[in-house]
């Protein structure tokens, strides 16, 4: 009989299965056992009813800190183009009602209530707010260890090149805790595509830290800042540890590009993750799944100064993503699903995920027969799991 403290029983697993139980013992699965088996005793038991049990979603694009969650609607203030969205930032952001730490922690506790158990964030650094976003977010990360792991991407946002003194606080906040250096448009925003990514991988070599770049560039322009970053990734010997955020150019050249691109962001290790945005050209994700680049997806904006949008349910986005993507067979839909989580996981170094005996009890349960239907319909979240605790029931979060 194996030690248990919570029995979950009346469970559904993704392979179908019905019936079963899930014993955990402090943080990991102890069993999975079929109907009649003889039940551990439990601390607590779980009646779930026929919900099918998942691993933990993993949302692997944030920003944390833009989030305006927690204060009153704000109508979006910037100009309809990227620059300005920057520059709207650099002073709204100083000047809310509540600190960073306190709505990156909301959402993270939103997210979370959601099935989400492990986030990528970018933070930005920039001149205009130094270390500040990073602090509050590491405040929030640490305040919020028991229910979720956040990884931190030191971003850029306002250029390397363009904005004077980014590339020393870039440096600085990995040395402060930030787990990855970011970048954004070499050539679109910074207009120097060399100094660029020549100083980001620079800082990733002497930190030892990984890279995720976020990459809106358009067709041929974006195409030749890929081929660039997986050039850089090779040489450097990175292959696995670099990220392209967005990559819309990708779905705006010709089949036979994006079939050359694949292969090359799969031989290079370079990874894609994708919100589906709804203004921009989508990336073929399935093409590039199949060519064996590691895509995963991410909320990106959640409410906050870019964007009205988005309720940071991993779920609801890998819908926008199928959808986006039109597809509709099941096998399909369980590709989105680990877009969603197993692949994003195995992006962000995340050594255990799945359910499975032995493994880190990271799951949620949800009145759904099958992945598929999790994620056309993505009804709400029953019970959410983190290291073997409840961490949240019917949406509210312990
Ligand atoms: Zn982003």
């Amino acid at each position: 009989m194996p030690p248990c403290d919570i029995l979950l029983i009346n469970a559904r697993l993704a392979d179908g299965r019905q019936g079963m139980a899930i014993a955990v013992h402090a943080t990991r699965i102890a069993a999975i056992l079929p109907p009649g088996a003889a039940l551990p005793e439990a601390d607590a038991v779980h009646d779930l009813a026929g919900d099918l049990v998942l691993p933990a979603l993993v949302d692997g694009h944030m920003h944390l800190d833009k989030t305006l969650f927690g204060l009153p609607w704000m109508p979006h203030q910037a100009q309809p183009f990227r620059m300005s969205r920057i520059e709207t930032d650099q002073n709204l952001l100083l000047n809310l009602p509540l600190n960073t730490e306190t709505r990156a922690g909301g959402l993270i506790r939103h997210c979370v209530s959601q099935g989400t158990g492990h986030i990528r964030t970018h933070v930005d650094i920039t001149p205009a707010f130094g270390l500040k976003g990073l602090e509050g977010v590491l405040a929030a990360r640490d305040a919020h260890a028991h229910m979720a792991t956040v990884q931190i991407v030191a971003f850029p946002q306002a250029g390397v090149m363009r904005a004077q003194g980014t590339a020393a606080l870039l440096e600085d906040a990995v040395r402060d805790g930030a787990d990855l250096v970011g970048g954004i448009d070499p050539s679109e925003i910074d207009r120097d595509a060399r100094g660029h990514l020549d100083t980001v991988f620079a800082i990733a070599e002497r930190q030892g830290v990984g890279i995720d770049i976020h990459l809106h560039e358009p067709g041929e322009l974006g195409l030749y800042s890929v081929q660039e970053i997986c050039a850089r990734t090779t040489a450097q010997g990175m292959q696995g540890q670099v990220t392209i955020s967005h990559g819309f150019c990708l779905g705006g050249i010709a089949e036979s590009k994006q079939k050359a691109a694949a292969e090359l962001m799969a031989e290079s290790g370079v990874a894609l993750v994708s919100h589906g945005a709804g203004g921009a050209t989508l990336p073929p994700l399935f093409l590039l799944a199949e060519a064996g680049v590691r895509v995963f997806c991410g909320n990106d904006d959640v409410r906050d100064t870019w964007s009205p949008y988005g309720s940071g349910d991993m779920l609801e986005r890998g819908c926008i993503i199928g959808w986006r993507s039109d597809v509709r067979y099941d096998s399909q839909l369980e590709q989105v699903y680990d877009m969603c989580a197993g692949t994003g996981a195995a992006v962000l170094g995340i050594a255990e995920h799945g359910v499975d005996a032995g493994k880190e009890a990271n799951f949620y349960t949800i009145p759904a027969e099958t992945m598929a239907e999790a994620i056309g319909m993505h009804p709400a979240r029953n019970l959410v799991f983190f290291r073997g605790r409840l961490v949240a029931r019917n949406g509210a979060v312990f």
